[in-house]
């Protein structure tokens, strides 16, 4: 077998076997095939797809290509979540404490931001001392004694996704389904859960901007799971405008804590609620999805799983004043108004113009590796469904460079009707 009979039969559509998988995937991992042979590849894939078997095929290739987390010596059952990726999204810090609470264990591998996308990791470093990297031993003791541990992505775990995807990313073929389910599925096999609840966004902030995309994405990624042996379901959730009030590092840390105090805002809380009732329901806890629901609800409202995020925080090195007075995640930001052109309702709020102004503003990078500042970000004063005058504060945005062109970035994220729009709920469907 060469690399070119692969690259052929790709390019006339036809199916690859296992062998030829692993030997492309296993072969780019070791340096053995350069990236001018998996870059055609990868471009007939994006053409000629690949039907459920090869796509299985592909994840289990990339899952050993790299080492996999053993979670056995932890006792019950691990749950895991993921999110294809959002603007504004905290649904992890509200969804760990909550398992904690309800004595599910998560042991999570979680990553930094991406393009307007926000990461979890870059999040937590807002808080000082947070160590994200922490040695295997204390992270599996972490999630055995309290029930939550959360690290930074390791490169030996899935190192075959981290090579194709900054493949990808130069050759425009990352929006293709079995190229982006095995890119994340891989990544959760081998980090070792037992259960995995996937919330694929769909929207303007998403990266499947429809709710066809994200369901096909989603069936391609519950049917891998399941063929590995994994319990697996999927959320589509609403990405049209962001979730939350908060878009930003620091300021979506004290967004969190305000949900886990039993304030906060609807539609976060709602996805929160949903997933966490999958997760909740496939690692037994309930036989019913609603129970689950006010369970879940109940934890919020009482604030009871506010005490787990302390711990997690105190674990890691953190100083958890920072989350008994979330104020001070924030203090000393510089901030700037930016006032509403007209009156009218908000129709819309483009969720991805807000996360790349809040990047500008210093939230995000504008290449690898540069430093982040924690306390930028936006505050969104009025979302979808909000009336506001002309003169009317919209956003707060926080930050000390790029407020010109934020501001005008942000601005043009909103659209204005006369009536009231109708809001669309946080969560669209799921698919199990
Ligand atoms: N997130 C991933 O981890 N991989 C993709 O391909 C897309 C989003």
């Amino acid at each position: 077998m060469t690399i070119k009979d692969i690259i052929r039969k790709k390019k006339y559509g036809e199916k690859l076997t296992k062998e030829e998988i692993d030997f492309f995937v296993q072969g780019y991992t070791k340096g053995e095939i350069p990236d001018y042979q998996i870059s055609p590849l990868l471009m007939a894939i994006y053409f000629q797809g690949m039907d459920s078997e090869e796509t299985a095929n592909l994840t289990d290739s990339m899952v050993h290509s790299g080492d996999q987390l053993d979670l056995s010596v932890i006792h019950g059952i691990k749950v895991d979540k993921h999110s294809t990726g959002g603007v504004g999204d905290k649904i992890t810090f509200l969804v760990m404490p909550i398992m904690a609470e309800l004595g599910l264990k998560t042991a999570k591998m979680s990553g930094r931001g991406l393009g307007h996308t926000g990461g979890t990791i870059d999040k937590l470093e807002a808080i000082p001392g947070f160590q994200t990297e922490l040695p295997l031993d204390t992270f599996l003791k972490n999630v055995e004694e309290q029930g939550l541990a959360i690290a930074s992505q390791t490169g030996s775990l899935a190192p075959a996704d981290k090579k194709i995807y900054a493949l990808r990313d130069v050759t425009e073929t990352v929006d293709s389904i079995p190229l982006i389910a095995s890119s994340i599925m891989s990544k959760k096999i081998a980090s070792g859960a037992d259960v995995i609840v996937l919330d694929v966004k769909v929207g303007s902030g998403a990266f499947m901007k429809n709710e066809e995309q994200a369901r096909a994405l989603a069936e391609t990624m519950v049917n891998i799971g399941k063929s590995l042996g994994r319990k697996v379901c999927a959320v589509l959730t609403a990405m049209d405008q962001p979730l939350g009030r908060e878009v930003g590092n620091a300021c979506e840390v004290a967004e969190a804590i305000e949900i886990l105090s039993g304030g906060g805002s609807e539609d976060e809380k709602e996805v929160a609620v949903e997933i966490s009732a999958h997760m909740a329901l496939l690692g037994g806890k309930f036989s019913d999805l609603d129970s689950a629901r006010q369970e879940i609800k109940a934890i919020l409202s009482e604030g009871r799983a506010l005490k787990h995020l302390c711990k997690l925080v105190e674990l890691q090195g953190g100083d958890v004043s920072f989350v008994e007075h979330p104020e001070k995640l924030m203090k000393g930001a510089v901030e700037h108004q930016v006032l509403s052109e007209k009156s009218g309702y908000i129709a819309e709020l483009d969720a991805e113009k807000v996360g790349r102004a809040a990047a500008l503003l210093g939230a995000g990078r504008m290449k690898k590796g540069d430093p982040i500042d924690f306390k930028a970000g936006v505050r969104i004063l009025k979302k979808v469904g909000e009336e506001v005058k002309t003169g009317e504060p919209l956003f707060i945005l926080r930050g000390e460079k790029g407020v010109k062109e934020a501001e005008q970035l942000i601005l043009s994220a909103v659209q204005y009707s006369e009536n009231k729009p109708k809001v669309g709920d946080a969560v669209i469907g799921v698919v199990d």
